[in-house]
């Protein structure tokens, strides 16, 4: 009894979540739902679902929310009218949530429009799970000096980084031989140049292992998403260039490995959901149940493996190349690949364009300097508009 009243008060973890409605935003969520003792819901944002933003407010009572689309905060504040929770808007309207302070932040905004949230929950020193591979990838550098700047902790929940973060000896990175980036080879893996040249966006949006948003399945479905993540392993593990490797493994059950100079290889494995790697991100440093259907090797019965082509799949060749050049080069890929996936979901780009086009606006503005925060922009702006002038 006596050692009961000893015991500290265990404090729920105060979360934010930066992308609240879509795919990651979701799966956290339903983690939260399942451990309210343990969880206490601080701020959520959106782009512009405000029913579906309104109703988790409701369920979850944050301090505050906020809507990307200025056009929806009308609705959204009548919506949550009584309830207490503070309405905010726009993109500064993003960055003020994410400044609120919490223990925890899920970055789960896709593309480079994660970025200046992201960064603000990374300057006020927070715990930052990154699902957000474009920060990574678009500002590389700087994004992880202001992480050690602020002393920020970031945590990987991207599956093949989060793997690599549970089996990586940091404290010995030098008996690290290579890292192994698992990718499932996407819809389209066994397709020729001419069967590629007719998928719909229909298609490349059904990625055979995971359930994902739109934009992160065209990249699965181009490779262009291992490039950004061995871009974003770059920046998150102490390995070189040349040390990050990909494979492709069409089963998605091992998650990705790691190779020891004694020739050891531990890898992470486990059924292809998000939850899991959201899991170990939340409960970390401890682990916490998840309902997650558990891996039966049994039933997988066989793991294959092979190596990537680049032939087929020049977007990866150009983000490894981007990665290699460095300076603005991951910035401009990233600005014209996002441009091109999004025309291409409209119906306004080939497949097989969105490589092209971000080959085109790279061979115009590839060897540009990225001195900067100041630079960013500007460079990220240029590139899109080189991109969208080659939508036509
Ligand atoms: P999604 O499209 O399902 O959701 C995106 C979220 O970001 C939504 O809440 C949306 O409202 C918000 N958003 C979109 N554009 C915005 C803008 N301009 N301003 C503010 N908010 C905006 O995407 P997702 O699949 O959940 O992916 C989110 C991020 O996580 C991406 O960077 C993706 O690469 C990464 N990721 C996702 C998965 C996955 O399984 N879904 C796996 C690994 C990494
Ligand atoms: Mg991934």
């Amino acid at each position: 009894m006596a050692e009961a009243l000893n015991r500290p008060a265990v404090h729920p973890k105060t979360v934010t979540l930066l992308g609240s409605t879509g795919s990651i935003g979701l799966s956290t969520l339903d983690l939260v739902a399942r451990n309210p003792e343990a969880y206490q819901v601080v701020a959520l944002t959106a782009r512009g679902n405000v029913e579906l933003l309104a109703q988790q407010a409701r369920q979850f009572r944050p301090r505050v929310v906020a809507i990307a689309d200025e056009t929806g905060y009308h609705a959204l504040k009548d919506a949550l009218a009584g309830t207490g929770v503070s309405v905010l808007a726009g993109p500064q309207g993003l960055i003020e949530a994410a400044s609120v302070h919490s223990d925890w932040v899920m970055a789960g905004i896709v593309g480079s429009a994660g970025l200046w949230p992201t960064l603000a929950a990374v300057r006020r020193g927070a715990t930052v799970a990154l699902a957000n591979k474009e920060c990574l990838v678009c500002a590389g550098e700087l994004f992880t000096r202001d992480v050690a700047k602020s002393g920020a902790t970031l945590l990987p929940v991207d599956s093949e980084h989060n793997a690599i973060f549970q089996v990586f000896d940091f404290d010995h990175a030098e008996r690290v031989e290579k890292i192994v980036l698992t990718a499932s080879g996407g819809p389209f893996r066994t397709f020729s140049r001419d069967e590629m040249a007719r998928v719909t966006p229909a298609q490349a949006v059904k990625h055979p292992n995971w359930s994902m948003g739109a934009k992160i399945s065209v990249d699965s479905a181009t490779l262009m998403n291992k490039g950004l993540e061995a871009i974003e392993a770059y920046h998150l593990f102490p390995v070189s260039v040349a040390q990050i490797e990909v494979l492709v493994h069409p089963q998605s059950v091992i998650h990705s490995m790691v190779q020891y100079v004694d020739g050891s290889v531990l890898a992470q494995l486990g059924s292809p959901d998000m939850r899991t790697p959201i899991a170990h991100a939340l409960a970390w440093p401890d682990r916490m149940s998840t309902p997650v259907n558990r891996l039966d090797l049994g039933q997988v019965g066989r793991l294959d493996f092979e190596a990537p082509d680049l032939g087929r799949f020049p977007a990866l060749r150009l983000a490894r190349e981007a990665l290699q050049s460095g300076g603005a080069a991951p910035t401009i890929l990233n600005a014209a690949n996002e441009v091109a996936v999004e025309g291409f979901l409209q119906e306004r780009a080939a497949f097989l364009e969105i490589p092209q086009i971000v080959q085109d606006v790279l061979d115009r503005m590839g060897s540009m300097p990225l001195r900067g925060w100041e630079d960013l922009e500007e460079i990220d702006r240029q590139a899109r508009s080189h991109a969208n002038a080659l939508l036509g």
